[in-house]
């Protein structure tokens, strides 16, 4: 029940010498490297995984996907235990479906630009604002409700400019209503500690915000960024919460676990976000080994997210029906912490509503 995915030290190190023979363990355990090294086309792909036909076919079309592909060597080894078309692959290997718009599907799924009241902050509801530090990420997840944001995938730019966060800092200190900031991107975890020692101080120096919320994959996908530096930055400006981003038990690695463990012991609650994503999670079982692993790492399943309308993700996104039937099942079979809320944001910008527990009876 605890066991945790297998892709252990010794796993690791034969992947390592196969797949990236100059690179020495302290590269491997870098986060620096591992950023600079993440792989961002077909090619860098083929040569370590055997791809499917659909993989391919996706891969050589980069016209069409709907973000830039980016995985770091560490998931690339993940990726690599995996059969092709296997969960962890869906999550960040583009899929030619992405060129569709569904129906109902926007590029601004959650209406956020009509709600951004200074460059990169999103008001949303009175009291509480998100801050899209920047537009990069370790790996772009394949159903991310903000791919408008994120870097053009033929630009070959590694990290896009980050936005000033000067502007949204300033209207932050100027609307005393507002008590939470969830700072997001993005990953925020790509910028330098130093950026965001900058940004963390400047945010905990405004007197009426008392929460600060960090949105972040890391831990997922690039778990070497969770450093002793970096959990000492976070132990010092709490009350700081994190919200993690683990949607399948195979990323529960061990080196996954010692990141969370290293936040944990730094004073940091720990919650988890989660997609529902079909053929990827939409079944019981997962959902099951992913919140059990996830509490026992001491992470709090909270939100379980029905995928948004965001153009492109219609072969990604499961039904309100299924992630219902699912919570209901596992309401009988595990431990009242792993049930997250089920939580839906429809199209235009209304706020979050509640699936499940409660939100009415049926269908989609
Ligand atoms: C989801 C969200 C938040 C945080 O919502 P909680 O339900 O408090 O976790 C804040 N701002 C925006 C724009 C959001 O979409």
């Amino acid at each position: 029940m605890s066991s945790l995915s297998t892709f252990d030290a010794a796993q690791e190190r034969a992947f390592r010498r196969r797949a990236f023979p100059s690179a020495t363990a302290a590269d491997w355990a870098d986060w620096r490297w591992q950023l600079r090294h993440r792989i961002r086309s077909g090619r860098g792909l083929e040569r370590v995984l055997e791809l499917s036909a659909d993989e391919r076919r996706a891969l050589a079309a980069p016209d069409t996907w709907r973000m830039p592909l980016a995985v770091t060597p560490y998931m690339l080894g993940l990726l690599s235990r995996e059969t092709p078309g296997g969960p962890l692959r869906r999550t960040l290997l583009p899929d030619v479906r992405e060129a569709r718009t569904g129906k109902g599907e926007r590029r601004d799924p959650l209406g956020e630009e009509a709600h951004q009241v200074a460059p990169g902050l999103v008001r949303s509801y009175p009291h509480k604002a998100l801050l899209l530090a920047t537009a990069d990420c370790a790996g772009f997840c394949r159903y991310c409700t903000r791919a408008r944001t994120a870097p053009a995938p033929l630009g070959g730019r590694p990290g896009a400019a980050p936005p000033d966060s000067g502007r949204a800092l300033a209207w932050l200190r100027r609307h005393p209503e507002v008590r939470d900031v969830l700072v997001s991107g993005g990953d925020p975890l790509v910028m330098s500690d130093a950026r965001l020692e900058h940004l963390l101080r400047a945010l905990r120096a405004i007197p009426h915000v008392d929460l600060i919320r960090i949105g972040t994959k890391t831990p997922a996908v690039l778990p070497q960024r969770i450093t002793p530096a970096l959990a000492r930055l976070f132990r010092s400006v709490r009350p700081l919460w994190l919200s993690l981003h683990f949607t399948h038990p195979s990323e529960l690695t061990p080196r996954a676990a010692e990141a969370c463990g290293r936040l944990l012991d730094a004073g940091l609650p720990l919650m988890n976000q989660t997609v529902l994503l079909r053929g990827i999670n939409d079944d019981v079982e997962t959902m099951r080994r992913l919140n059990e692993r996830l509490l026992h790492l001491g992470v709090k399943p909270y939100y379980l997210h029905q995928g948004d309308l965001a153009a492109g993700t219609g072969h990604l996104r499961s039904t309100v029906a299924r992630g219902r039937a699912i919570l209901r099942a596992l309401c009988g079979q595990v431990s009242g912490y792993a049930i997250p809320h089920f939580m839906f944001d429809p199209p235009g910008g209304g706020g979050k509503r509640h699936l499940f527990p409660g939100g009415g009876r049926g269908g989609d």
